[in-house]
């Protein structure tokens, strides 16, 4: 889905990692998931090799619902970011499972963007490699 703020060839790549793929094979899907403790279930971002509660290291994932609220945000308008043109807004997003996450907000101009807005996902396929998930006003 292409929008002002679609992000161009050049961008900025994920790390990927085994701890990371199986996100990155989500939105490829379109799908976010969300770590997961197969022993006491709790949910975690960034994704890691262990539980922070429990400490146990297997893992698995969940399927979010995909949408979450602003607990804050910048506009960055320099400097220059390869691949995309400024200003872009970055949230803070407590998603509705209880995990914070950081996104990028699209469809919101840089001062209507405010804490305590409601987004929903949408996912942005760079190349057949990489899909970002994007967030927008729900
Ligand atoms: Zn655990």
């Amino acid at each position: 889905m292409q929008t002002e703020h679609a992000t161009k060839p050049g961008v900025v790549r994920p790390m990927m990692n085994r701890d990371s793929q199986f996100f990155w094979d989500g939105t490829a899907l379109g799908e976010l998931r969300i770590q997961s403790c197969n022993v006491c279930e709790a949910l975690r971002f960034p994704p890691g090799p262990a539980c922070p509660d429990c400490g146990a290291f297997d893992r698995g994932y969940v399927v979010g619902l995909g949408t979450g609220t602003v607990f804050s945000y910048v506009v960055h308008r320099h400097p220059p970011v390869p691949g995309k043109d400024l200003p872009i807004v970055i949230a803070l997003v407590d998603l509705d499972e209880g995990v914070r996450m950081v996104a990028e907000v699209v469809d919101v101009p840089d001062d209507e963007i405010e804490i305590g807005m409601r987004l929903r996902v949408d996912f942005n396929q760079v190349d057949e490699d990489l899909t970002l998930p994007i967030w927008r006003r729900a």
